[in-house]
């Protein structure tokens, strides 16, 4: 229970991200991993997947009145996706700024979204929105013995 819990903030903070079937397909993945590693996070769960339908009707729960979700479900099942947690300080919220915007056309060059995509409904990554989302995702996607505790020789030169 002890990465489900809820307080976890500071340095233990977790999200969830997942590349998603576009990303896979132009092989985002080794890119997206390699900028959240050079960036200081920590890795602690990652799995190349096919989930249910049910499972992303969930994850997308408060998404289910909006015109565009049956092609997002039907988008998020089209293939295999990385789903990956990653822990660190302020996690949730530096994944945000590293995808971009919702809409690759609003974000930045040097994002993940305005780097590789252009269009929304093919943008390639999902990041958590909040800490709660992210606890709430990590829960649906991962079981706790999927997720590693460890600690990374790195760790004295990212934090002070
Ligand atoms: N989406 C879409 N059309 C829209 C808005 C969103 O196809 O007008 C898709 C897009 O793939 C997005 C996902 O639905 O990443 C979830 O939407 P959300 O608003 O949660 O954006 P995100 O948190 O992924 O930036
Ligand atoms: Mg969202």
């Amino acid at each position: 229970s002890h990465i489900f819990k809820s307080g976890w903030t500071g340095v233990n903070e977790c999200t969830f991200i997942a590349v998603k079937p576009d990303g896979v397909q132009r092989k985002l993945v080794g890119e997206i991993v390699r900028r959240f590693e050079r960036r200081g996070f920590k890795l602690v769960g990652l799995k190349l997947v096919r989930v249910s339908e049910d499972l992303l009707r969930e994850h997308y729960w408060d998404l289910r009145t909006k015109t565009f979700f049956s092609g997002l479900i039907t988008y998020m099942s089209s293939g295999p996706i990385v789903a990956m947690v990653w822990q660190g300080l302020d996690v949730v919220k530096t994944a945000r700024k590293m995808l971009g915007e919702t809409n690759p056309a609003d974000s930045l060059p040097g994002t993940i979204r305005g780097d590789f995509c252009v269009e929304v409904g093919r943008n390639v990554i999902h990041g958590s929105d909040s800490v709660e989302s992210a606890q709430k995702e990590i829960s649906l996607w991962f079981r706790q013995n999927e997720l590693q505790c460890w600690d990374p020789s790195s760790s004295r030169w990212v934090y002070n």
